[in-house]
Order: C-alpha cells, then sequence, then structure tokens
C-alpha cells in the first residue's frame, strides 16, 4: 500500500522523514508561531508528500539555499492540505519556512486571565491524533519515525518546555532561546511542547513536576509516589527507555486527563485532589512509555494498541501500589464507561470493533472508551487463557519485536500465534477484534468492595459511604437508574453533599444523574464547573446529560456558547458535536 494511513498524505513509496530542524518563534500577540523546518529523508531525487494544515508556507529551499518546487493542495476535510514537495537528485534535505495559521488544531493559546497565575499567557500544543501538522509540515503517521532537534524563541519572562531532552537555555535581551534534542524516533503525534509562567520541583531521581508557581506545590504533594510507580512499570516492561520521566501540570483548558508526550507528561489539573486518588491517570501516561510511545499504533485504525494495553499496563501498576480490590473497582467503572459508549455507537456500531476502519472518519470523532477498555478486556482474556507467567513474557516479547517501530493489529496477531499458539482460539479473538459490542463471556470485576457497592442497587447508601472511595461512588451513582427518583436525589445530597463533592470524578457522575433526574442543585453547580474545567470527559457526560435533561437543552446551548472560547478547539467540536447530534 502506497498510503497506508487514511490520516495522512504519506505516500511510502516517497522519500520517508528521519530527522527534523526545528526553529520556531512564539509571537502571543499575533498568536502564531513563525518557524523555519528543516526536514531530512532517506533519499533525495523525489517528490515528497507532506501534512499540513492550516501552514502558511514562505519558501521551500534545499541547503545551498536554492529555492524548491512546492505545491501546497486545497484543504481537505479531516486530512487538511498535501504539502508536495520535489527534491531534486542528491538533495535529501530541504527548509520549509512558514507560520501556522489562526486556528491551529493543535495549539491553545491562552489569556493569561485563563490561567492560575492570571499574569502571563500561556501556549501547549496537543498533536494526537493528527494535530501536529498544523504545528510542523511533516509526514503526519506513526508509520514514519522522527528525531528532532529544536530551538524555541519566546518571551524571557516565560520558559519553555519540550517533551525531549533540555538541552539550555539563554537570554538575550527580552528574548530567551531554549534548546531541546529528542534522539530517539518518535511517532509525530508526540511532538509536544508548553510556554508559560513555569516552575518546578523535584519527585525523585527521574522525574520533576512542572506547573505554574501558584500550583507546583500542591502538585508535587499528589505526584509524589511517582517514582515507586516508575519501579512497578519496570518491573512488568524492562528499563525505562526514556531517560526522564517529568511532568506537566497544564491549565484547566487541558483536554484529556493525560497526555503521554515523551520525557514530559501532560497532564489536567483535575488531578489534584489533595488526596493522590486519581493518580492511576499518572500510571496510564508512564505505561504509554512503552505501549503508544516505544511500540506504536501504525494508525489510529488500530488505537487499540495503544490505548488496551495501557490500561492493562495501568491496572497492574496499580495492582501493586493499591492491591487488587481497588483494581476490581477500577476495572467495574471502565466496564461501565464501555457499555455507555457501545450505546452511543448505536448508528455507528463497526466503531465498537477493536480494528476499525477509518477511511473518511477523523479520530477524534472515532475517538471513545471501547480501545481502552474493550481492548483491556481482550488483553485480560488472553491473560486468563494463558496465565500471568506466560502472559507477561508474552509482554516483554512485544515490547522487543516492536521496539521503537509501530505495529498493526495483524502484526500484533502474528506474534501472538507465535508465542502463544491456541491463545487467541481459547480467547476467542475474532469476536474482540472484529465483532461488535462486548462478547459475552469478557472477564468481569470482582471484590468484595465491589460486591457491597453493587448489592445496594438504588437503595441509599450507609453513612459509611462517606468513606468510600472515588471509584466506588462512581460504581453506584452510574448504576442508578435515569431518571432516578427526585426523593432518592435530594437524600443522597443530604446525606453525602455530593453537589459539594471535592473530587470531580465523584461530582461529575452525580451531577450527570441528578441533572437527568431534574434536580435544580446539580443544573445550578453544572453551569459553575462547565466554565472551570476543559477536559472531555468531564465536559461530554455533563452536555449529554443537560441535552437529555428536563429543560436543560437550551442551558446546554447557552453554556456551550459562553464557555466555547475557553475550551481547547478539540473539546469545543466535541461539545458542539453532542448538541448537533441531540445526544
Ligand atoms: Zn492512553
Amino acid at each position: 500500500m502506497a498510503r497506508p494511513d487514511p490520516h495522512s498524505h504519506t505516500d511510502l513509496t516517497q522519500p520517508r522523514q528521519k530527522h527534523l530542524v526545528w526553529k520556531a518563534e512564539v509571537d502571543f500577540a499575533a498568536r502564531t508561531i513563525r518557524a523555519t523546518a528543516t526536514l531530512r529523508f532517506d533519499r533525495g531525487g523525489a517528490q515528497v508528500d507532506l501534512d499540513s494544515r492550516g501552514l502558511l508556507v514562505e519558501s521551500v529551499t534545499s541547503p545551498d539555499g536554492g529555492q524548491l518546487r512546492f505545491e501546497l493542495g486545497r484543504a481537505e476535510p479531516i486530512l487538511g492540505e498535501r504539502l508536495r514537495i520535489t527534491l531534486p537528485p542528491g538533495v535529501d534535505t530541504c527548509a520549509i519556512r512558514y507560520r501556522t495559521g489562526p486556528d491551529a488544531s493543535a495549539l491553545q493559546w491562552l489569556e493569561p486571565e485563563q490561567t492560575a497565575g492570571g499574569k502571563a499567557p500561556f501556549l501547549y500544543s496537543q498533536c494526537q491524533a493528527i494535530h501536529a501538522r498544523s504545528v510542523v509540515p511533516l509526514q503526519d503517521t506513526p508509520r514514519l519515525r522522527i528525531t528532532y532537534e529544536a530551538e524555541l524563541t519566546l518571551p524571557a519572562a516565560l520558559r519553555g518546555l519540550m517533551a525531549a531532552g533540555a538541552v539550555g537555555r539563554e537570554v538575550q535581551g527580552d528574548r530567551a532561546v531554549e534548546r531541546y534534542r529528542m534522539d530517539e524516533p518518535i511517532p509525530p503525534y508526540l511532538f509536544a511542547f508548553a510556554v508559560g509562567d513555569l516552575d518546578a520541583r523535584d519527585l525523585g531521581p527521574r522525574s520533576r513536576v512542572w506547573a505554574e508557581p501558584s500550583v507546583v506545590e500542591r502538585a508535587a504533594h499528589e505526584f509524589a509516589g511517582v517514582d515507586r510507580m516508575l519501579t512497578s512499570a519496570e518491573a512488568l516492561f524492562g528499563p525505562y527507555p526514556w531517560g526522564r520521566f517529568d511532568l506537566l501540570v497544564l491549565p484547566p483548558s487541558f483536554p484529556y486527563g493525560g497526555m503521554e508526550n515523551p520525557r514530559l507528561t501532560f497532564l489536567t489539573p483535575t488531578l489534584l485532589t489533595g488526596d493522590r486518588s486519581l493518580v492511576n491517570v499518572v500510571a496510564h501516561e508512564l505505561s504509554h512509555s512503552w505501549t503508544g510511545n516505544l511500540v506504536s499504533n501504525a494508525t489510529a485504525e488500530d488505537f487499540w494498541l495503544n490505548e488496551g494495553f495501557t490500561v492493562f499496563a495501568e491496572r497492574r501498576i496499580l495492582e501493586v501500589l493499591e492491591g487488587p480490590e481497588m483494581v476490581a473497582l477500577h476495572a467495574a467503572v471502565g466496564r461501565q464507561a464501555l457499555d455507555e459508549a457501545v450505546t452511543n455507537f448505536r448508528d455507528r456500531p463497526q466503531l465498537t470493533r477493536l480494528r476499525t476502519r477509518l477511511q473518511g472518519v477523523d479520530p477524534d470523532d472515532a475517538f471513545s472508551q471501547v480501545p481502552y477498555e474493550k481492548g483491556f478486556l481482550f488483553l485480560r482474556a488472553l491473560e486468563d487463557s494463558v496465565g500471568r507467567p506466560a502472559f507477561d513474557r508474552f509482554l516483554r516479547k512485544y515490547m522487543e519485536a516492536f521496539r521503537f517501530q509501530s505495529v498493526t493489529t495483524e502484526e500484533l496477531l502474528e506474534l501472538i500465534r507465535t508465542e502463544l499458539p491456541g491463545a487467541l482460539e481459547a480467547a476467542n479473538a475474532p469476536a474482540w477484534i472484529d465483532g461488535e459490542g462486548v462478547p459475552v463471556d469478557a472477564p468481569v470485576a470482582r471484590s468484595s468492595r465491589l460486591e457491597q457497592v453493587e448489592k445496594l442497587e438504588s437503595e441509599l447508601p450507609p453513612l459509611a459511604a462517606k468513606e468510600w472511595s472515588p471509584w466506588e461512588w462512581q460504581v453506584y451513582l452510574n448504576h442508578l437508574p435515569r431518571p432516578a427518583p427526585p426523593e432518592l436525589m435530594a437524600a443522597l445530597d443530604q446525606r453525602f453533599q455530593l453537589t459539594e463533592a471535592p473530587n470531580p470524578e465523584v461530582l461529575v457522575a452525580w451531577l450527570t444523574v441528578a441533572i437527568r433526574g431534574g434536580y435544580p442543585p446539580a443544573v445550578r453547580r453544572a453551569e459553575t464547573l462547565l466554565g472551570e474545567v476543559g477536559r472531555m470527559k468531564y465536559l461530554k457526560p455533563l452536555y449529554a446529560a443537560l441535552i437529555a435533561g428536563p429543560g436543560t437543552r437550551s442551558l446546554a446551548e447557552a453554556w456551550a456558547q459562553r464557555y466555547r472560547k475557553r475550551y481547547h478547539v478539540i473539546a469545543a467540536a466535541g461539545v458542539e458535536s453532542l448538541l448537533r447530534k441531540g445526544a
């Protein structure tokens, strides 16, 4: 296949990218990055098609300064514009001078008032799945990895961080130049940076946390256990392959829980609950250092290879740190989220397969809990069929076989056939991989704490539930009938003050039920919450509840409009899509 990725113009018969030198100047006033991307390919003397989206390309030159022919195609939906460059014989390198467009989908430019400090602007990138092309012209497919060096020019009062190794910082008047390099080849979706008023605290010999100065102490407290996590992950997968594991806490508009950018995981501030109850997200992003970053899905159609393996690893790390009872609760909440995702895709059940076909489908639109939780359950089924020691040996083998490469579902299945003969049949693999929904014999989470919650059904929990973890609360609340009886909602709120719950997982699970039940205090709480957070995991169920709730649809429309500018482009698009569909 010349063009193996439905989300990229990359043609494998053409030269392939190897190395990028990125020199970029951040202009907050103009909300643009002016940059030169110098790309080296494995050969010259041919045409090469790059991905770009909204980039204003000024020139393409060869290393001797000569102008090269280039042609910027029309804007295609999902894909963006093809940038076709002709490399003359003997020339394997070209320098592209360009500016990012005003609506670059990877970038969020924040005004000072959208940050915790309120004084300095902030900029961050989010390139997964196919947004790298709005910041750098390249072959934007995980099929073709790239190493890079970068030089970021920014206001001297700010810090510039990249998901790469720091080389140095130099101040020149009111500007600073920060240099980074990434010597391990990465898929382009892991290209990442942030610029803002940032401070750091060391967490251990290999980790530090970065955040705005007013947030950094809380962040250091929340993530103090990261070194133990690293040790547990290494016991599962082998030595940590990226040198450092630093964390960056972003402003609230960050649309995800975390993003596994190598050497610098990006995290939502909603994890800062003070009680370390949501650090499973850090275990998840850490696990991606192997499953995703070291071994990457070949295209978004194999996204479950990134996420299913990572959820599996996340829960193995949690098992060591918090015990099997907690893992069972996490898995039960995961199963509820999976069932809901399957219901939401009732019009497009093909998106509930692990191996998807996404020609003409935006990966952001196909995003759901299916690759995460169905992928996890399939791997659990495989583990059950061969036993844990054999499955752990297989995991190591998988990491070795595809180290710093990308992998398709078929290539994984091939390796399982060789290494674990009979396992695919025993686990009924075709039903998981190409079947829709969840197989009836899927592994079920069991634990005594889980049973105690489940047997309550829709009874009011006893006072002792004040000690419940956020995961017990989610199992209970997600299980309640919709709409829930008004007297139950009032009694729950009176006994447990759920509308004031400090933990966002509990709060959102509660508000989702209570809004659908038409409970007025929940609607009022949602109004403020929707203006405070930008994490899609919270925005989507809250907006969906308002759309479905009695008389609250018009509020959803009004608030989506009011808060639109506070959300990341990806999140704003997700909310709009919900409103269009009517949920
Ligand atoms: Zn993940």
